[in-house]
């Protein structure tokens, strides 16, 4: 966080106009010419992390989740509402925080009234508890070392936040595999979930900063003016935009 604060200060510093005006006349020939606009400060658009968007608090819209960025306290247990709309398959009963249901109810809404049909809500809020059995079935389904790009260990999974989701097309095939991506509701999911504050969280290739495959299913809410600089800014990690380390393993063994 600090390397990003520092960065987001010194882009927003610009030499004093007077250093230009003060040069020595004899040796103009040294300078760039002085009556050409000078360029544009870089500005590094994205939005200062403190204190308005905290990245390590656990309620927060921001917080930055992974294998490196356990939730604090680990067994945090988000506000969470059940998601029902007409216009989501939601008939697994799937929790979110009130903010990130809302933003998800809109989207589903968007994805009917543009052609895309109901989306499927497949997962969402998932407890301390609960990501520790997952987490233990995936390395009874596929071991360990799979287990972990494919799944997270519990107080390390966005699902614990209620703010994440995934989401799938049933009828389009491809229910939570990475062949979503292909398909139109996935395309579209890619193409339009920042519109409502959302991001795919886990893209194609970025195994190596995020830790884990591709999911093209994983939605992960950060609130719709960050989505945008995100989609804008043509980002595929939230490590990345926050110019935070990469998080491929665990920081600490947790064995
Ligand atoms: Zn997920």
């Amino acid at each position: 966080m600090l390397a990003v604060a520092a960065g987001f200060l010194f882009g927003q510093m610009t030499l004093p106009s007077e250093s230009v005006e003060q040069k020595p006349t004899n040796f103009d020939f040294l300078y760039v010419d002085s009556t050409q606009p000078e360029p544009e400060p870089a500005v590094i658009q994205k939005p200062d992390p403190l204190p308005n968007f905290p990245l390590d608090e656990a309620d927060s819209l921001f917080v930055i989740v992974n294998k490196q960025r356990p939730l604090d306290p680990i067994d945090y247990t988000p506000e969470t509402v059940v998601v029902e709309s007409e216009f989501l398959d939601n008939s697994r009963e799937i929790e979110l925080a009130p903010i990130a249901a809302e933003a998800m109810i809109e989207m589903g809404k968007a994805a009917v009234d543009e052609g895309i049909g109901k989306l499927k809500l497949n997962s969402g809020f998932r407890s301390f508890e609960y990501q520790s059995e997952l987490f233990i079935a995936k390395i009874e389904q596929y071991g360990e070392a799979e287990a972990l790009e494919r799944s997270a260990k519990a107080g390390h999974s966005e699902h614990q936040t209620g703010l994440a989701i995934d989401v799938s097309k049933p009828s389009e095939g491809c229910e939570i595999m990475q062949c979503f991506g292909n398909t139109e509701a996935g395309i579209w999911v890619s193409e339009n979930a920042w519109r409502f504050g959302y991001i795919v969280r886990y893209e194609l290739d970025q195994t190596p900063i995020t830790g884990y495959t591709y999911e093209p299913w994983h939605l992960r809410f950060v609130g719709k003016e960050l989505a945008e600089e995100y989609h804008q800014g043509e980002y595929k990690t939230l490590e990345e935009f926050w110019g935070l380390p990469a998080a491929a393993d665990y920081l600490v063994s947790l064995e």
